[in-house]
């Protein structure tokens, strides 16, 4: 996991402050940073390899994903995240402090699944050796 790191440092040396958690949401999505903050207090480490998370509006089916050629960034499904939400809680109302202590939880489970799959993510093949047992495994490991 060399390589991560190397991008870790010089990322936090050049572009942002120490202390705050070194990961780009774009395009910004407040409560996403809130949770990426809150993990990161329980867990200063936790986001170590990660550089950026990418809010996705549609198009793809997943609830998030990564891929081996920017394997340092986690993309999030937003519009998949939150018709899941209505569809599985019957809370639709997106102001409503229920709907958010939902969304925030369904983030932090995606964030969890997909950091999974990053840190099974092995250079040098370029793959991801361990698939979706590994990021479920990593998952169920974080207490959210
Ligand atoms: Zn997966």
């Amino acid at each position: 996991m060399n390589w991560f790191k190397k991008i870790s440092q010089n990322s936090v040396q050049s572009e942002y402050n120490i202390g705050t958690p070194n990961i780009n949401v774009k395009p910004l999505e407040p409560l996403v940073q809130e949770v990426i903050n809150e993990l990161t207090m329980k867990s200063p480490n936790l986001f170590y390899n990660i550089s950026d998370v990418n809010i996705d509006m549609g198009g793809q089916n997943a609830l998030g994903w990564v891929s081996n050629t920017t394997a340092n960034t986690i993309n999030l499904n937003m519009a998949r995240i939150k018709s899941d939400i209505k569809s599985q809680t019957g809370v639709s109302d997106e102001n409503s402090d229920e709907y958010k202590v939902y969304l925030k939880k369904a983030i932090a489970s995606v964030l969890m699944h997909e950091l999974g799959h990053v840190e099974d993510y092995d250079p040098v093949s370029g793959s991801f050796p361990g698939g979706e047992a590994a990021a479920e495994q990593f998952e169920r490991n974080i207490a959210l």
